[in-house]
C-alpha cells in the first residue's frame, strides 16, 4: 500500500496519533527488532492515550464550569469540620456509578462552589459527562423549554449526563411553575444522574424558596435518599484571608 493511501485511510478513521507516529515508530521497530505485534500495540496505545486526553479536555469544556477550581487548591485546614477524606473519596467517583446525590450546605464564602467544581473536574477526567448550572439558570432553561413545548427533549438531554451540578439553591425563590419544573426535572433524573447541589439553606428552610410544602417534601425525599451531605461551617475564606493580610 502506498504511503499516501495509508495516510488517507488513517485520516478517514480519525487515527491522528497513529498517522503522526507510525513512521518514526517503524524505524524504532526495525532498529530494535520488535515483533509486528509490539509495533502495532505501541501505535494503538498512542492513539488511545491521545483520545483519552482529548475526551477529558472536551468533557471539561462541555461542563461549563464558571471557574476552574481544583480540589488540589482547596485548603482543607481552613475548614476543619469538613471531612477531607470524605471529599477525596468522593472525587474517586464511585457515587457516579450509583447516581447518588451530594449536597453541600453552609454559609456563603466557605468553598461550596469550589469543592463542587473540583468534584466535577475529577468526574470529567474520569470521562464522565458533567454540566454545571446555577439553579436559577437551570430553572430558566426548564421554563423556556416548557413554553416552547421542548421540555421532554431538554430532560432527555440532561439525562445523558452522569453528573449535574446545581449551584446556589436558596438564593433566589422560584415561581410556582419554576419550583414545579425543578421538582419534575430532579424526579426524572433520580437514580440516573448524580446531582451535586450547593445551598446556603438548611433542609428545614427549603420550603421558603420552593413555596410548597408537599413539593419540598417530595424533592427532599428524592435528594436525600443515598445522599452524601457535606457541611460547611466556619468563617468566609476570603474574609479570613483579608483578616490575615491586615494583621
Ligand atoms: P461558596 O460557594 O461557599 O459561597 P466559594 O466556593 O465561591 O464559596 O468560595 C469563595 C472563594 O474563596 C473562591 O474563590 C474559593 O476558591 C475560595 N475559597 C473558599 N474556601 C477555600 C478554601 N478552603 N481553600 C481555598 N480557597 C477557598
Ligand atoms: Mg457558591
Amino acid at each position: 500500500m502506498s504511503q499516501s493511501s495509508l495516510n488517507q485511510q488513517l485520516k478517514t478513521l480519525h487515527m491522528t496519533a497513529i498517522a503522526d507516529n507510525y513512521q518514526a515508530l517503524a524505524q524504532e521497530a526495525t532498529t530494535a527488532n520488535w515483533p509486528y505485534e509490539t509495533y502495532l500495540a505501541r501505535l494503538f496505545s498512542l492513539e488511545t492515550e491521545r483520545r483519552t486526553r482529548n475526551r477529558r479536555i472536551r468533557r471539561i469544556k462541555e461542563a461549563r464550569f464558571p471557574l476552574p477550581k481544583e480540589l488540589a487548591d482547596f485548603d482543607f485546614a481552613a475548614i476543619p469540620r469538613l471531612n477531607k477524606q470524605q471529599v477525596v473519596a468522593l472525587a474517586e467517583g464511585s457515587y457516579l456509578a450509583t447516581s447518588d446525590p451530594i449536597i453541600l450546605v453552609g454559609n456563603p464564602g466557605l468553598g461550596k462552589t469550589h469543592v463542587a467544581t473540583g468534584l466535577g473536574l475529577a468526574a470529567c477526567r474520569q470521562g464522565h459527562r458533567v454540566r454545571f448550572y446555577t439553579v436559577t439558570q437551570l430553572v430558566n432553561e426548564l421554563t423556556y423549554a416548557q413554553q416552547e413545548h421542548q421540555l421532554p427533549r431538554l430532560l432527555e438531554k440532561l439525562a445523558r449526563h452522569q453528573l449535574l451540578i446545581l449551584d446556589e439553591f436558596g438564593y433566589v425563590p422560584f415561581s410556582p411553575l419554576g419550583a414545579q419544573l425543578l421538582f419534575q426535572c430532579c424526579s426524572a433524573l433520580t437514580e440516573k444522574v448524580s446531582l451535586i447541589i450547593t445551598t446556603n439553606l438548611p433542609f428545614g428552610e427549603w420550603v421558603s424558596v420552593l413555596g410548597d410544602e408537599r413539593l419540598t417534601t417530595g424533592l427532599l425525599d428524592r435528594l436525600t435518599f443515598r445522599s452524601h451531605i457535606l457541611e460547611f461551617v466556619g468563617d468566609s475564606y476570603r474574609f479570613r484571608q483579608r483578616q490575615l493580610e491586615m494583621a
